[in-house]
């Protein structure tokens, strides 16, 4: 079996690691012809709404899928009706834009932060007045890795988010004030079997994820963020990997967005679950029964942003792993991360401490 993936980056890659044991292939589409994929499959060469290239992939593979949810979700429904594209195209346009996404929350009764469509400097000042500030101003599209956000602590603050934003569709949200930020991550196979993983906590700076520790036991936040996700799957009739990213406020789970894809926020699950998010993603979408989501011990993972350690530089670290996706050093761009295994919380926040000072010293 041949798997097709739109998108040749880290995810893509790690996707493709964690299916050659099963004996696939993959082909990736990608603009860029050394992008992380092209270590480990072909990549034809195209943007992802170009038709060529698509009807090209789908034409080379039995199953297409992407690691990237800026895919246009109108040049990918021609392969939907020809060929299995999982997760569905619907759920892909869902996560796209932000207004959409939070207002299915709030069909779904999945708790989410109050928000308004903003087009306009007026939209605007209605919408801080409604739901007060803090809050905060961000594309509807296109936003990822805390890009297209803007935070606004005063009225006075208006103006200038406006002028730096304003040229597109925007939601200003009240801002919430958590006390932690977790995910759950969840698969559903296209024989509608489901499974979970512990959540994970993410520590955010920037608006980009820094590290994650899992699991991250709470009984009854796991409970509350498993019958979210399994909401959202029903609702979409879903295969493969789906993520809810979540604040957490006095208790209560307020969610801030989903992706349906493999995420930052589950890399631990290569060395720290029974079977990893990559694997289970593709095993999801071929039908296969799915790998048990069960944590083998206390993980941490830590992202590598704009500069990365050296392999010799972590490895000494008990119970370290180390990922680089061959990328090349740019500010803020995603280089690799690094999962720690432990026996214990303990002895893992003690190699993540080290972890993260090996990050820092620089
Ligand atoms: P996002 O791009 O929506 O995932 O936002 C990136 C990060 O910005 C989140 O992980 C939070 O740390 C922060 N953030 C986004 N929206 C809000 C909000 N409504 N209230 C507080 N913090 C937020």
């Amino acid at each position: 079996m041949k798997i097709g993936i739109i998108g040749a980056g880290q995810l893509g890659r790690m996707l493709a690691l964690s299916g050659y044991p099963l004996g696939l292939r993959f082909v990736f589409l990608d603009q860029s012809e050394d992008a992380p994929g092209a270590q480990v499959g072909r990549i034809i060469k195209g943007a992802f709404d170009d038709p060529r290239a698509l009807a090209e992939l789908a034409a080379n593979v039995d199953v297409v899928t992407f690691d990237v949810e800026n895919v246009p979700v109108d040049a990918v429904r021609d392969i939907a009706a020809k060929k299995p594209f999982l997760p569905p195209p619907s759920a892909l346009g869902g996560s796209q834009d932000r207004l959409d996404e939070k207002t299915l929350f709030r069909r779904l009764k999945i708790p989410t932060p109050e928000f308004a469509a903003v087009d306009s400097q007026d939209d605007l000042i209605r919408a801080v007045e409604k739901i007060g500030l803090p809050g905060v101003l961000k594309t509807r599209r296109l936003g990822y890795d805390g890009r297209g956000q803007y935070f606004l602590r005063t009225r006075d603050d208006i103006e200038i988010a406006w002028t730096t934003l304003g040229s597109v569709p925007l939601i200003y949200e009240g801002f919430v004030d958590f006390s932690r930020e977790v995910s759950i991550i969840g698969v559903r196979s296209t024989k509608g079997e489901i499974a979970c993983y512990p959540l994970s906590a993410n520590t955010h700076s920037q608006g980009i994820l820094r590290y994650s520790i899992a699991p991250y036991r709470s009984a009854t936040l796991q409970r509350q963020a498993e019958t979210y996700l399994k909401r959202l799957m029903k609702h979409f009739d879903y295969a493969g990997i789906l993520t809810i990213e979540f604040f957490v406020k006095r208790g209560q789970l307020i969610a801030n967005e989903m992706a349906p894809r493999v995420h930052n926020s589950g890399h631990w699950t290569i060395e720290g679950a029974a079977t990893s998010q990559f694997e289970n993603h593709v095993r999801a979408i071929l039908g296969l029964p799915l790998g048990s989501t069960q944590p083998i011990g206390h993980s941490a993972m830590v992202n590598f942003i704009g500069t990365i350690p050296t392999a010799a530089a972590v490895l000494k670290i008990p119970g370290v792993h180390y990922h680089s996706y061959g990328k090349e050093p740019r500010p803020n761009r995603k280089l690799g991360h690094c999962t720690v295994v432990a026996a214990s919380a303990s002895a893992r926040d003690k190699s993540l401490r080290q972890l993260l000072k090996v990050r820092d010293s620089k």
